[in-house]
């Protein structure tokens, strides 16, 4: 099978020819019918973060696909359903973390593109506990950024406590920022979005926000407090001032919620004005399985659209780079059945 490999942090992917992966017991092998490439992917292949990925690995934790094979003890799933992913790659089960509900804390985890080969692959194997159910009527090149980009940002909005009357604050919007304002707006809020790139505005207001503010142009502090202030603001951008930003825009009594992983690890965070308006700071860890399952739901009731790019996965690197810098619509979603379909073309024209 093909798969795109990081062999080196901060060196291109490498794009080589694997064994297919067999499962192992309580596993299953799924062949990737598509595949989301997160921001979290390129943190992954730089080595961005406190805790490295073991190389070499295969990113990649918004893959669906098919189940091709189920080891020892699988009853979940079945050969032939369609599944997804997701970051949660495997939980102990037993620990207080993973008893209570909070499964996405628990100690022993792995994760997929991480800590377990991902998705950006031709076939991927997994633990059979982890993997989402993907509906019928949910088209797999939109299952695959809900698998991260629509779980994160549906639980975001979730923590950030919004309700109806409130003005919540998506900054960066992006592969998860387009989803946080359609989950913020179906839980009946205002939204105000904010990002440097003018498209990417376009996509917000598309997306239910009521207000944009272009970070390149304007403070956005200043244009968000004449709203009134942000009763919650996610912060979903990949640099630490966006998230002070989002903390000085909120109104007193209001919530930050942390999402973005930006390489510099550090934000300020002021004392005084945390304390005397009594502001709330929440870091937020994508989502369980049962929040995958409602974001599925919310996508067959035609209630989110996704909006994505399909290409190859032969344009990995190209692809991480058009992300980096912004040139993609909101998420590339790797195809990877798409240099198939090309081989078989070519052969049926020979
Ligand atoms: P993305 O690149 O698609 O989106 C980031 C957006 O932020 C872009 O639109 C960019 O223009 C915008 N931006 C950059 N600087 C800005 C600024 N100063 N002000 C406003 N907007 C700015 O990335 P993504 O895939 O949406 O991921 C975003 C971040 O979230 C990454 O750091 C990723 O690792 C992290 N992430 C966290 C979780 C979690 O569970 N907490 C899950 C997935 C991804
Ligand atoms: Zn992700
Ligand atoms: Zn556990």
């Amino acid at each position: 099978m093909k798969a795109a490999v990081v062999h080196e942090f901060r060196k291109p992917l490498v794009l080589e020819e694997r064994p297919v992966p067999t499962p192992g017991p309580g596993e299953v092998v799924v062949q990737i019918e598509a595949s989301g490439l997160c921001h979290t992917d390129i943190h992954a292949a730089h080595g961005d973060w406190p805790v490295k990925p073991t190389l070499p690995f295969v990113p990649g934790h918004e893959g669906v696909g098919i189940v091709t094979a189920t080891g020892q003890g699988v009853s979940r799933v079945r050969e032939g359903d369609r599944v997804a992913l997701p970051w949660l790659g495997y939980a102990c089960g037993e620990c207080e973390y993973c008893t209570s509900g909070w499964e996405t804390l628990c100690e022993r985890q792995l994760n997929t593109g991480y800590s377990i080969d991902g998705g950006h692959a031709e076939y991927a194997r997994s633990h059979a506990s982890y993997v989402g159910a993907v509906p019928q009527n949910v088209d797999p090149f939109e299952a695959a950024p809900l698998t991260c980009a629509g779980v994160t940002t549906y639980k975001s909005v979730k923590l950030s406590g919004a309700r109806s009357s409130d003005l919540v604050a998506v900054i960066g919007v992006g592969g998860l920022g387009h989803m946080a304002i359609q989950y913020a707006r179906i839980a009946g809020c205002t939204v105000v979005a904010v990002d440097l790139l003018e498209d990417k505005l376009q996509l917000a207001r598309e997306s239910g926000a009521e207000h944009t503010v272009n970070a390149s142009e304007e403070d956005p502090v200043a244009a968000i407090k004449r709203l009134g202030g942000a009763d919650a603001a996610i912060s979903t951008a990949v640099a630490p001032k966006p998230s002070e930003q989002a903390f000085a825009s909120l109104r007193r009594g209001g919530t930050l919620v942390l999402v973005g992983l930006p390489a510099d690890n550090q934000m300020r965070l002021p004392i005084f004005e945390t304390v005397l308006n009594g502001i709330t700071v929440v870091g937020s860890i994508v989502g369980r399985g049962v929040d995958l399952q409602e974001v599925f739901e919310l996508h067959a009731a035609g209630r989110t659209h996704v909006s994505y790019e399909r290409r190859s996965l032969d344009s990995v690197n190209q692809s991480i780079d058009d992300l980096e810098h912004g040139r993609v619509p909101a998420r590339i979603v790797f195809d990877l059945a798409a240099d198939d379909r090309t081989e078989d073309l070519a052969s049926h024209r020979a």
